[in-house]
């Protein structure tokens, strides 16, 4: 059950037929696990904590920088060389009062996910390496915990969502398997724009919500966005029987 208060302050959101009290409730008791707090985390971890996301956990490893201010907007120069997790669950927390915002300072890795991933609902992938999309991926099809990825450069940008516990979906890996054709570039080598960036964490944060509350999120969609143009264009995915993370000779 909701408190007045909690009816009140997310009364749009449970106005809405798709959300309503139960949906809104299931946020509050939700456990989300948002890894990287760089451009796409920032937004993300601002949206879901106003939703009224309960528990979210914020992990990065890395201190912030000048250069990321233009689009990390809840950081500061005062900021500068503090860990983001840390500042940003500090400035979370004061935000959001009604939400429990835990910070991970430490850079991901497979000891990390193994102790994390069992005890959230939903994780984000909002990090910038291929490296760290593939440990993600592959953990959270082994821990069977739904995934939602989020990517940007230049002015394109990228987004699909895992979700192990149907069977028929698709992975990071069906659509990249081997590390040479996923794309290795990153934002220091082709620069960003932080309204790019903002559109895919949107849409992150919508899936995000969207599996939260039992609505369908889309799997085996990978959508593309082209700042350009202004066009998304989606393309279907399918699961990959030889795929060495979730098919049949897949580790599950
Ligand atoms: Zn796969």
């Amino acid at each position: 059950m909701l408190t007045k208060q909690e009816q009140l302050k997310y009364s749009r959101q449970i106005m809405l037929d798709k959300i309503g009290e139960q949906g809104q409730s299931q946020l509050r008791n939700a456990k989300v696990l948002i890894l990287g707090v760089g451009g796409l985390g920032n937004p993300v971890s601002l949206y879901l904590a106003a939703a009224g996301i309960g528990t979210l956990y914020i992990a990065d490893g890395d201190t912030i920088e000048l250069s990321n201010l233009p689009r990390q907007i809840q950081f500061n120069e005062q900021d500068i060389n503090k860990n983001k997790s840390d500042i940003a669950a500090e400035k979370l927390n004061a935000q959001f009062p009604d939400s429990n915002i835990e910070a991970i300072d430490e850079m991901l890795d497979q000891e990390l996910c193994d102790y994390y991933f069992p005890q959230v609902d939903l994780v984000l992938d909002c990090s910038d390496n291929i490296n760290t999309r593939y440990l993600i991926n592959q953990s959270c099809v082994s821990h069977n915990v739904p995934l939602v990825i989020g990517a940007a450069t230049g002015f394109d940008g990228q987004q699909l969502v895992v979700d192990s516990r149907d069977k028929n979906s698709a992975c990071y890996h069906c659509l990249f398997p081997s590390s040479e054709k996923a794309p290795t570039t990153n934002c220091q080598t082709l620069g960003i724009l932080g309204p790019v960036l903002a559109i895919v964490a949107g849409m992150q944060a919508l899936q995000a919500i969207k599996l939260l509350t039992n609505n369908e999120a889309q799997i085996n969609q990978l959508n593309l966005f082209d700042g350009l143009s202004n066009q998304w264009q989606q393309f279907k995915m399918k699961k990959q029987k030889s795929c060495s993370v979730c098919g049949e000779k897949g580790s599950t």
